[in-house]
């Protein structure tokens, strides 16, 4: 067998493995999204942009709820997965949990996990964590690449990229980034501190265009009314060739591809099937976006 190098040790202990953590801050965001600072006695290992996963099984205050949810369904429910919204130089672990809704006639189950934690999981509170992984990171070779990151997110389909963001500006990377973030209305932006305070201490190497669905953007800095067109990305992305896109947010689900597969039809675009389509009629090939999405 072959000796270890300090290449696969490195991978072998960056395994995905189970962390017991405590909530050392919970910050209130929006209305419906809360954010969770994890702290462990051990440090945590992980890339910008990777994700960790949850079990509902460990929390004794869902047992039962979970449990006839497993009977109604006929599966086990499986772990939910959370982006990090932190970079690997700080502290803690952040996760941003965005509360599900449960609407009579139209979503056929409650949600499981998303209400507790956006919610009821305060300060001290101790679970168990598994982590972490995702291709959702920036290539090691970006900076040889590429000249520009952009970040095109929708809801809480930002928290990974803060991460990204926060990591690239620590690491003095060359390139710049520019965020173009879809949100309802001003109450639904998360993170809008973080980005102002990023954007004032990195004025050359980070923007923030807000793009407002539902209000005018009155008195928000960098802020556009209505979605996220081809013309903005044109507007925003200096040279395609040597371009780099993350897009994240609500995208087709598992169910709806199901459901449009038994009809014979092909499920509707969502956001993230959208924008994807977009960076490629402006210019970035397959190789150059990279993206995840849920619900
Ligand atoms: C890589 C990744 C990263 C993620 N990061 C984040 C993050 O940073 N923040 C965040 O808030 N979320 C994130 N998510 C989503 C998260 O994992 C959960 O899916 C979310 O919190 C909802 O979980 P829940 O248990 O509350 O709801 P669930 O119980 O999973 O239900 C969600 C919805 O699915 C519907 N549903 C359930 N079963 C069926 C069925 N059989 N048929 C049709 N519909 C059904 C429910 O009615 C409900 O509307 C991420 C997901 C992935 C894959």
């Amino acid at each position: 067998m072959a000796e270890p190098t300090p290449a696969t040790e490195k991978r072998e202990r960056r395994r995905v493995r189970e962390l017991e953590v405590v909530v050392a801050r919970v910050r209130r965001e929006t209305t419906d999204t809360t954010s969770l600072f994890f702290a462990a006695d051990q440090p945590f290992e992980y890339e910008a942009g990777h994700f960790c996963t949850i079990d509902p099984h460990q929390f004794p205050v869902l047992k039962h709820f979970v449990a006839h949810l497993e009977d109604l369904k006929g599966h086990q429910e499986k772990p939910r997965a959370y982006s990090l919204g932190s970079a690997p130089h700080e502290e803690h672990v952040v996760v941003t949990v965005k509360e599900e809704t449960y609407s009579s006639g139209e979503t056929p189950y409650p949600p499981v996990l998303s209400p507790l934690l956006a919610h009821h999981t305060p300060v001290g509170t101790r679970l168990v964590i598994s982590g972490f992984t995702g291709a959702y990171t920036l290539p090691h070779d970006a900076a040889e690449r590429i000249d520009q990151v952009v970040h095109v997110c929708a809801g809480s389909g930002i928290v990974p990229s803060l991460g990204l963001i926060k990591s690239s500006l620590h690491r003095n990377e060359p390139f710049r980034h520019i965020l173009l973030y879809s949100s309802k209305t001003r109450h639904d932006i998360i993170y809008y501190q973080d980005f102002e305070e990023l954007q004032r201490q990195h004025p050359d190497k980070f923007e923030v265009i807000h793009c407002l669905t539902r209000e005018e953007p009155a008195g928000l800095r960098g802020g556009r009314r209505g979605r996220i067109t081809k013309e903005l990305l044109q507007e925003t992305i200096a040279d395609p060739g040597r371009a780099l896109a993350f897009t994240c947010g609500p995208g087709i689900t598992p169910y709806e591809r199901k459901a449009a597969r038994e009809k014979g039809e092909e499920p509707t675009p969502r956001f993230v099937e959208h924008m994807v389509a977009l960076l490629h009629e402006v210019g970035l090939d397959r190789k150059q976006v990279k993206q995840e999405s849920w619900g």
